[in-house]
């Protein structure tokens, strides 16, 4: 479907035209008339499928110029990081090139004062990050009672990155009457008991089977004994400077994302390679991110929590240095390439114990990650991490012991389980595990249980 097919105004598609897009995602097309009905809507979709516009548009086609000289924000939409606020705030500034209208982004690291200042001098559409927007509601300065819409933007991640109390405290302070509009790559348990609780019944938007990998995404894994090997094989890959022309290599943690951009200036070049996670500054992350999408670097080593931010056309391969706990994240790091229907690779370097991981991943998107074998000239290192000298079975080396040792435990548990189905006869099934879904749900279920 065309966008001038759907029943946008002259402003809008003048604007779409400007960017040069001409036809809708399903996503946005399917979206359009439910967010426009007024109903409440839920949609579904996996990265890079275009949700942004899917509700931009119609938010966009019904909002009127504003007489009031500082109008209170009618339009709020939260998203879970500071790039994706400010992406979204020029997302807006493009689409409302021909419009009237006032955007503002507020986000944490920033100058709140001039943040102040913008709510201030009066906003028809905001957009921010929960934690500085329960900021900024607290000082009295920011006012939500004129919001009419709410969009709430990869909900799921702002749930795994902690935010459920803020999104809480943000929808407690909307006004009653409005209009709920909440877009997820994945639907699990956390989300849904928001949807329950806040929403009022939902039309449910869906492309797709929730965490079905995108197919425009060639994934594979190679199995890896240890750390130094996998960082052996990386280097391997990344020497391909002919088809890695621009890759996302993901790490879980900050300290190792640092600790392995150091192995990787053993061999390649300062100017090749650049580094991004949350304890770099505001301003660092925007240029980085800028510099790679030039292309000014062809390797960027991240961390899951700013993978979302990363809104970079042509990354032809994602290197999942470890893998993710969480299947969401995998679904995510693999979402920055394959963007807009091109074609991608998302490549996975999986340890020993990490296998169950891979196993939950591939569980969750039903499919079977093609495994390759370690090139020959590759060498496999003996040398071994403290964490994996210790306890190769209990410890994995990408985590501290403390924050893992609920995984610990149930990987022994299956391991065992595994044994004795094993004993029991072929053909029978792996029980469904029922996972916590983030870290702090899996705390308060604790405490629960102790009470
Ligand atoms: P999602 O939020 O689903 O991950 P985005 O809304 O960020 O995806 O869109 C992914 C990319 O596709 C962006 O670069 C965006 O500009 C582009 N895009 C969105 N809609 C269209 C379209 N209809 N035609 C072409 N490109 C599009
Ligand atoms: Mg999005």
């Amino acid at each position: 479907m065309l966008f001038k097919e759907l029943n946008i105004t002259a402003p809008l598609i003048n604007a779409l035209d400007d960017l040069g897009y001409k036809e809708c995602t399903p996503i946005q097309e399917k979206a359009f008339p439910v967010v426009m009905s007024g109903n409440d809507m839920v949609g579904v979709a996996q990265t890079g499928t275009g949700k942004t516009f899917a509700y931009l548009l119609p938010i966009l086609r019904q909002m009127k110029f504003s007489k009031d000289p500082h109008p209170k924000p009618r339009v709020l939409i939260v998203q879970p990081t500071r790039e994706l606020v400010i992406q979204v705030a020029e997302e807006i500034n493009k689409l409302t090139k021909y419009m009237n209208l006032h955007v503002g982004a507020i986000y944490g690291g920033a100058n709140i004062n001039k943040q102040k200042d913008l709510v201030y001098n009066g906003l028809d559409i905001l957009v921010s990050t929960p934690g500085r927007l329960v900021d900024m509601t607290s000082t009295g300065i920011l006012r939500l009672n004129n919001v009419h819409q709410f969009v709430l933007d990869e909900v799921d991640e702002m749930l795994n990155s902690g935010f459920r109390h803020q999104i809480t405290n943000i929808l407690e302070m909307l006004p009653k009457k409005r209009q709920n509009i909440m877009f997820s790559a994945t639907l699990n348990r956390d989300v849904a008991n928001l949807i329950e609780v806040y929403f009022n019944s939902p039309e449910r938007v869906e492309i797709a089977r929730h965490g079905t990998p995108l197919e425009n995404i060639s994934q594979s894994a190679y199995m890896v004994p240890n750390y130094y090997t996998k960082v052996n094989l990386l280097k391997n890959l990344l020497h391909n400077s002919d088809e890695l022309t621009k890759v996302v290599v993901f790490v879980a943690r900050k300290r190792w994302a640092d600790r392995l951009y150091d192995f990787l200036l053993e061999e390649f070049d300062e100017e090749e390679i650049d580094v991004l996670h949350s304890n770099k500054s505001q301003n660092y992350r925007i240029q980085a991110i800028q510099k790679f999408e030039q292309g000014e670097y062809r390797i960027l080593i991240a961390t899951d929590v700013i993978a979302r931010g990363i809104d970079v056309d042509d990354i032809t391969h994602v290197i999942s240095f470890d893998t993710p706990d969480y299947p969401e994240n995998y679904i995510h790091r693999i979402g920055r390439t394959g963007r807009a229907e091109k074609k991608g690779k998302s490549i996975a370097l999986v340890s020993k114990i990490e296998t169950e991981y891979l196993e939950d991943i591939e569980e969750m998107m039903q499919y079977e990650v093609p495994k390759i074998d370690i090139p020959r000239d590759v060498e496999i290192s003996e040398q071994l991490l403290e964490a994996e000298k210790e306890n190769t079975n209990q410890q994995n080396y990408i985590g501290n012991l403390k924050d893992r040792e609920g995984r610990g435990d149930a990987f022994h548990e299956k391991k065992a389980k595994n044994q004795k189905e094993n004993l029991g006869g072929p053909g029978r099934r792996k029980p469904k595990k029922t996972r916590p879904i983030n870290r702090a749900a899996q705390r308060k279920r604790s405490q629960k249980s102790k009470k």
